[in-house]
């Protein structure tokens, strides 16, 4: 009986990593005509000032919904990684983000809320990076100063004299960089304030631990307060609740994202909740991401 069940442990192992690579073959292949059918669209999450709660600006999240049933982007960012279909899909979706820019710069001028965007490093091994960014933003006319790169700190600090070089020319263009997922890897003090770097994204799992543990609260505010010691700005992300916002307040954290404010919006519904939320106190026009 015991050797029977092995058996049937094994069988169903081997079978679901078919199941698997037969997924993965689906993704990779049905990755190279995404952007030609159409299946690509953003999502926009709102980036709110701390204090005031004003949408500052939002972060673009992309969604892939093929005939088979949407795919996380947990999953297929990383295979699109893998197989450099990230590259031309990284240039979709840093045209989304500067169309984007446009639009709500012409619907509400300068306080319109920045776009910020995701941004892998494969994208920055490729040699036409730069050239390709330039010539997007100037057939959009986006405005650089407005658009913030997300980069996260495991992929950035992974090389970081070559990552220097292309951020040194993208900051150059106007562009702005955040370290995405910020706590996680394992920047030193001395790297991070070599690279040209404006805002922290402080991972989703240090505010988690607010509610959790007196020593979870220890570390995230010393993490704030080193970064605004830089000279940087510092958003929360995975904000959920009325608590960890209080706290994050509390610790001089500036801007907040999290489900607890908003999800991930489409763009019509990003523009309405906007436009419902600008009657508010007009005291606090200063909040800018920068
Ligand atoms: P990320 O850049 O760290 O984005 C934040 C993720 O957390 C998003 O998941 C967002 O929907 C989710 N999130 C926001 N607020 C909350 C909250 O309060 N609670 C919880 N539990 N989650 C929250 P999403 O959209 O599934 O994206 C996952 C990851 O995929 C992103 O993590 C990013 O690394 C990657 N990604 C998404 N779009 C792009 C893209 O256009 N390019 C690249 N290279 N990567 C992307
Ligand atoms: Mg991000
Ligand atoms: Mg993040
Ligand atoms: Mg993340």
């Amino acid at each position: 009986a015991v050797k029977e069940k092995g058996r049937d442990g094994w069988q169903f192992f081997s079978e679901a990593l078919q199941e698997q690579a037969r997924q993965r073959l689906m993704i990779t292949n049905g990755l190279r005509t995404a952007i030609e059918r159409n299946e690509l669209s953003p999502r926009f999450q709102p980036i709110v000032a701390a204090e005031s709660g004003r949408i500052v600006g939002a972060e673009l999240l992309l969604r892939w919904k093929p005939p088979m049933g949407e795919v996380s982007p947990a999953v297929f960012i990383p295979i699109a990684e893998s197989t450099g279909a990230i590259v031309p899909i990284g240039a979709w979706v840093f045209r989304a983000a500067c169309l984007a820019e446009v639009d709500w710069r012409q619907r509400w001028g300068e306080r319109a809320p920045y776009v910020s965007l995701n941004l892998s490093t494969r994208q920055l091994s490729e040699v036409s990076l730069a050239d390709d960014f330039a010539s997007i933003l100037q057939e959009t006319g986006a405005d650089p100063a407005r658009l913030l790169l997300e980069i996260t700190e495991s992929s950035l600090m992974a090389d970081v004299d070559a990552n220097l070089r292309i951020l040194r020319r993208l900051a150059e263009f106007g562009l702005r960089v955040a370290v995405d997922d910020f706590g996680t890897g394992y920047s030193s003090l001395a790297q991070l304030t070599r690279l040209p770097v404006n805002v922290l994204k402080i991972d989703r799992a240090f505010v988690d631990g607010i509610n959790k543990s007196a020593e979870s609260r220890t570390v995230i505010r010393a993490v704030i307060g080193m970064g605004r010691a830089l000279g940087l700005k510092m958003v929360a992300e995975g904000v959920e609740d009325a608590a960890q916002w209080r706290e994050l307040c509390g610790y001089g954290c500036d801007f907040l994202q999290g489900y607890y404010f908003q999800r991930p919006l489409e763009a019509e519904r990003f523009i309405e909740t906007v436009e419902s939320a600008s009657g508010d106190d007009p005291s606090h026009e200063t909040d800018s991401l920068y």
